[in-house]
């Protein structure tokens, strides 16, 4: 049944997508989720990771970064703290990104309140590498 999803992807800035497509796939807490037509409803909570969609033929990816997913009908909703498309991301600035986050955890060893900067940096990195994946994808 083509386009028989409505995706709906928002940030705190902006609607990122409002489109009918076939298949979702998101970046659950707990790993990645597909979602078909006449799924069941649910609410997770989501990693800084791609969501990737079927349209007609062709995948099509976005990078989110946290946020929630609802799915309730075959309406699937996502509110997260960033939206991506491919086009939209600086390969550049991700990179750079990448540099700081990994030159933190490799020079993280010791200090109070080290632990937070550790996860920080972990989740830079991983926000980062996702970044760079969806632009390498497009
Ligand atoms: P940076 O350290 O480069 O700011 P970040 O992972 O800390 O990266 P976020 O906090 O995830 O950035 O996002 C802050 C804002 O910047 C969001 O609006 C996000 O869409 C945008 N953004 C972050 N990195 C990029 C990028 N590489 N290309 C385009 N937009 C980006």
């Amino acid at each position: 049944m083509a386009g028989a999803l409505t995706l709906r992807v928002i940030t705190p800035d902006h609607i990122v997508l409002d489109r009918q497509v076939d298949r979702v796939q998101v970046p659950a807490a707990d790993g990645l989720m597909g979602i078909l037509p006449r799924h069941a409803h649910m609410v997770t909570a989501l990693d800084a990771g791609l969501v990737t969609y079927q349209v007609g033929g062709s995948e099509e990816v976005l990078f989110v970064s946290g946020g929630f997913a609802e799915v309730r009908g075959d309406t699937v909703r996502i509110v997260s703290e960033a939206g991506e498309r491919p086009e939209d991301i600086s390969e550049e600035r991700a990179s750079k990104a990448e540099e700081r986050a990994r030159k933190l955890l490799d020079d993280g060893a010791g200090g109070p309140g080290v632990q937070i900067d550790v996860l920080r940096a972990e989740f830079a990195l991983r926000r980062a590498r996702f970044r760079l994946r969806a632009k390498r994808r497009s």
